[in-house]
Order: C-alpha cells, then structure tokens, then sequence
C-alpha cells in the first residue's frame, strides 16, 4: 500500500524527533565546521589526569600553553583550531586514494 501524504509527513516528523543515540560513531569528520566538532566527543583531561595535547607539530591553537580540548580523529589527538584548519584531511583524501 503506497503512503499518503501525511503518512510521509508523520514518518518525517517522528525521524526528526528521534534522539541521536549513537550519532558521535557516525560524525563525518571530512566536513570540518563547528556543528561537526561539537558532535564529536571531546575531552580536556586524559585518563590519567594529563592535560590532553593537539598532536599537529603545527598546531593552529592562538594559545597553545592553556587546556585544550581535543576530539580524537583517526586515531589522532586535534583541538578546534586544527580540525577546523582542516588537519589530517589531506592525507585522508590520499589514502582513499590510493
Ligand atoms: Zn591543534
């Protein structure tokens, strides 16, 4: 049986409403604004109370003596200021391709 209008229309609402359970595994990483970073889980602090570091040797952070929060992407440690830099996108794009 096809779907009416409103049922397309509920169908789309109750999509919306869901919540995001599991979304931070699905955050596409290759999109670097803020609304992707603050998807992603981020921490100051590593499990054994050391302040977490950008790994970029360049780091872009205006301030890189204070905290950082950083988010982990493929493996590597990057604050805002790199991931919004668009660090690591580079190599990733040239690994898809090869
Ligand atoms: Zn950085």
């Amino acid at each position: 049986m096809p779907l009416k209008p409103e049922d397309i229309q509920r169908l789309l609402k109750e999509e919306l409403e869901k919540p995001t359970r599991g979304s931070k595994s699905k955050v596409d990483t290759t999109i670097r604004d803020y609304r992707t970073w603050f998807k992603l889980a981020t921490s100051m602090i590593e499990e054994g109370g050391e302040p977490i570091k950008c790994e970029n040797p360049n780091c872009q952070d205006p301030r890189p003596g204070d905290l950082q929060v950083c988010a982990t992407i493929n493996n590597r440690l990057m604050c805002r200021f790199c991931f919004l830099d668009g660090w690591l996108l580079n190599s990733e794009n040239q690994m898809r391709m090869e």
